[in-house]
């Protein structure tokens, strides 16, 4: 397991099967069996329709980047290596999270580039998803 600086998530209830799939290399969001939409992040009660009928999803992990930065500068508590790219990503699927792009040059990050996602375990209990360009596997 190569070293990690930063901080490890720490799992609430409605979490837990979010982190349960990434440590699995899955990633898995919950799907409203109500109105059919998927969100994140994940909790207890759906955003669009407040129905707490929720089922979890297995998704593809592809998404195209939506918008980025490139951070040069660490942040106290966040102490991991710089230059990174915190980028918002949407998914196949829908849904944007907040993640690091990861295995590419800063300089040649494009928004709307297509990209995948990734693992990389972090703790003997916790994987982050991450994500990197497609195809770069
Ligand atoms: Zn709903």
């Amino acid at each position: 397991m190569p070293e990690y600086t930063g901080p490890i998530p720490v799992p609430t209830p409605e979490t837990r099967p979010f982190w349960d799939a990434a440590k699995r290399h899955a990633l898995e969001l919950p799907r409203c069996r109500a109105c059919g939409r998927l969100h994140y992040f994940p909790r207890g009660v759906c955003p669009h329709c407040l129905s707490i009928d929720l089922a979890w999803e297995r998704l593809s992990g592809k998404a195209t980047l939506h918008t980025f930065t490139v951070v040069h500068r660490g942040q106290k508590g966040f102490p991991v290596p710089t230059p990174y790219v915190l980028a918002i990503v949407e998914l196949a699927e829908g849904p944007r999270l907040m993640t690091t792009l990861v295995d590419v040059d800063p300089a040649s990050v494009t928004i709307g580039m297509a990209v995948e996602v990734t693992f990389r375990d972090v703790s003997d209990t916790v994987a982050l998803p991450l994500f990197r360009p497609a195809g770069a596997a």
